[in-house]
Parts: structure tokens; sequence; C-alpha cells
């Protein structure tokens, strides 16, 4: 096949910003200013060291704006994954005195998963929800699981392999209304600025992000805490971030993080219209082009499209696209080999599962570039089905 041409030089077509996004000119920008120009610490008392203490100022209160918080309310961490481990392993502490009961789901990242296998090697009791068949857990299988005990329910907002929605919000008052003295945690690694939320208006006690699914670098993330509910430090030290998490600051990080959260809001509409565009032509023309195809879970948020061609190997059809400078993903790009555990709780059939792929959108994708990958899809497909 002809590849796309843009600018003159031979196109990568990249349809996996659920493993990672590329990183905008702001966040670009204002990390490169924090390296070379107010390169100080933090915690210094001279002049360097006060413009970068008002650079990460400037930065919590971006992000905080994106996620519709307070910027006292937000703690930096350096990713998705430790913002989880906190949560899970400081919300279970915090909440010794109810219980040592965590609730969780089968199809949380293992960011969680792992955390959660760590609590029960101390002691915790976990019960893993299981999805139904659109990859979503029920308030009905929450409440059956919930008891007295219950010290944290851990449910993430949007599945990072299917895209799919949980009812947090749902979730949050059917703890209220049952009296439970749980907390709620959030992992909206996948969720922020691709879903409309806020925490108050989710009603949950901590949520975690992550900066490089929304075109900020690799290497920065945060938990946002409910006030009043207070967490033990997760790294004890220098005493940055409050003396919650200790380290210096990466000030560069942190700037590009908040740059990217303020462009990510201020095009959050017509990213969200434009997502929407691209997900539904990408369907249509997969279900035109490919008359085998499946889509195992339905629909959920519009940047993450999770679609199977059974009796084809992924890997194989992924080696084929990326051939033609189409990058995509087998289900999670952390997960290499191995059958998709949320596929497997969904109770997807084995063949569906081998042949899956995660297509995944950002708001630089076009329609040019949806088209090119179903077409090189079913070029790839026609060719292996003729072997
Ligand atoms: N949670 C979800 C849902 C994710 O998709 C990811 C990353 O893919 C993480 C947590 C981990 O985030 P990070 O890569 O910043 O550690």
């Amino acid at each position: 096949m002809q590849k796309q041409q843009k600018s003159g030089f031979e196109m990568e077509i990249y349809l996996d910003s659920a493993a990672t996004t590329r990183v905008c000119p702001e966040a670009a920008q204002a990390a490169a200013a924090a390296m070379t120009e107010v390169w100080g610490n933090p915690s210094s008392s001279h002049s360097q060291g006060r413009r970068a203490a008002a650079l990460v100022k400037n930065a919590r209160a971006q992000v905080a704006a994106a996620l519709g918080a307070k910027p006292e309310e937000l703690t930096f961490v350096s990713c998705g994954t430790e913002a989880d481990h906190w949560a899970l392993t400081g919300g279970m502490a915090a909440n010794r005195g109810v219980g040592r009961h965590l609730i969780t789901t089968a199809t949380e990242h293992d960011a969680v998963l792992q955390a959660a296998e760590k609590l029960k090697k101390q002691g915790c009791e976990v019960t893993l929800l299981q999805p139904e068949k659109d990859g979503r857990v029920t308030v009905e299988s929450l409440l059956d699981a919930l008891r007295p005990d219950t010290a944290l329910v851990s449910v993430m907002l949007v599945n990072n392999e299917t895209g799919a929605v949980n009812p947090v919000a749902e979730i949050s008052r059917a703890l209220r209304v049952a009296g439970s003295k749980a907390l709620l945690h959030t992992d909206a690694v996948q969720g922020f600025l691709h879903v409309p939320f806020t925490p108050k208006g989710l009603g949950v006690d901590l949520v975690s992000v992550s900066g490089h699914k929304i075109h900020a670098p690799k290497g920065i993330g945060a938990l946002w805490i409910r006030p009043n509910l207070h967490l033990q430090p997760f790294l004890p030290g220098g005493g940055q971030e409050k003396g919650l998490r200790s380290g210096t600051e990466p000030v560069p990080n942190i700037c590009a993080f908040g740059a990217a959260a303020e462009s990510g809001k201020k095009q959050f509409a017509d990213t969200l219209a434009r997502l929407r565009l691209l997900r539904d032509r990408c369907e249509e023309l997969l279900r035109a082009e490919l008359p085998g195809i499946t889509f195992p879970a339905g629909r959920g948020a519009d940047h993450i499209l999770s679609v199977s061609l059974p009796g084809y190997r992924s890997e194989v059809l992924l080696n084929r696209l990326d051939a033609e400078g189409i990058c995509v993903s087998r289900s999670s790009a952390c997960k290499r080999g191995g059958r998709s555990h949320v596929l497997q709780a969904m109770g997807v059939p084995a063949d569906v599962i081998d042949g899956a792929i995660r297509v995944s959108f950002c708001r630089d994708n076009t329609i040019e570039e949806v088209e090119y990958f179903v077409r090189a899809l079913a070029a790839a497909a026609a060719e292996l089905r003729h072997r």
C-alpha cells in the first residue's frame, strides 16, 4: 500500500493514544522553559528557587482547574501507577478503623490489581467485582460484595482496554445510602479529559490521573485527595508536596502537565466531538470492510475502540499494520504477552480475545488516518485469509 504523505515525509499513523500521547507544543514549551530558564529547586529560598516554586504553583492550579478541583487538593506523583498504589495502600491504612476489606474490579489496570495483591499479602481481604458483558461493573454487584468492614472501594472510571465507563457516581451514591464507611477511589487515568467528570460530581475520595495520557510527558501524575481526608505520606523525606510525597519536584514535567491540562481543558468540547467522529467513522468503515469483525466491549469512552477479528492472531495483524506505519496495540500496551485479563473477565471467547486489537484516538487524528488504517487492516486480513 502507498503510505500517506504529510509535508513530504512518510507518515506514521498513531492510533494508540490510550498507551501514551505525543507531548503537545504547549507542554513541550513549558518543560523547556523550566529546564533552561527556571531550573531552580522549588525548595530553595533564593530567586531561582522562588521562581521554580511559582511555576509549580501555577501548574498545580492548571491541573486542578482541568479536573474541576482546588489546587491544594492535588499532590503531584511520578505517574498513574504511583497514584493508584498510594490511593489503595494509603486509603486502606487511613480507614483501618473500619476494617481490612477492599473491593475493586477484575478489569482494573495492573497498577491497581498489583496494589491489591500487595495489600492481600499484608492481610487484607480483596473482592474483585466481575464485569458485565459490556465491561462495566454494576451497582448491584458492588452492594452484594459490600461488608461492614469494607474500608475501600476502587473502581476505575474508564477501562484502558475497552473504554468501558463504570458507574462511579452511582456507586458513590449507593455507598452513602447503604451507610458504608468505605472510602471510594477511582483510577481516572483514561477518564481525565476524555470523559466529563469532576471528583465532587463523582462523589469520590481519591482520584488518580497521569500526564502522558493527556499530551504531557511520561513520568508525572497526580492524586486528588478529598479535603479532610488524611493519608499517610507516600514517600517520607525532604517534605515536598506538603510532606506527603517527598522528592525534589520534577518541575519541567509538572509545568508540562499543567500546560497540557490547560490546553486540554480549553479544547475539551471540540476534542470530545472529534473523538466521537473518529470513533463512529472507524466503526462504520470496519463493519463495511471486514464482515467478520466484532466489537467485544460495545460502546464506551469515545477515544478507545476495542475490535476483534476472530480466527486471526492480533500480533500477526499488528506486525502487518506496523509495517505500514500504523501503530495500534493488542489490548493494553503494558501487557506484553498473555491474554487480556479484562476481556477474559468479560467472558469474551478465546478466539475473539486472540484476534483483539485496541484502536485509540486523540484530538490530532484525522478521518484520513482512520480510513487508511481500515484499508490496511482489511488488506492484511485478506492476505492472511488466502494463505
Ligand atoms: N491506570 C490506567 C487505567 C492506565 O491506562 C494506566 C496506563 O496505561 C495506568 C493506570 C498507569 O499510568 P502510568 O503509565 O502513568 O503509570
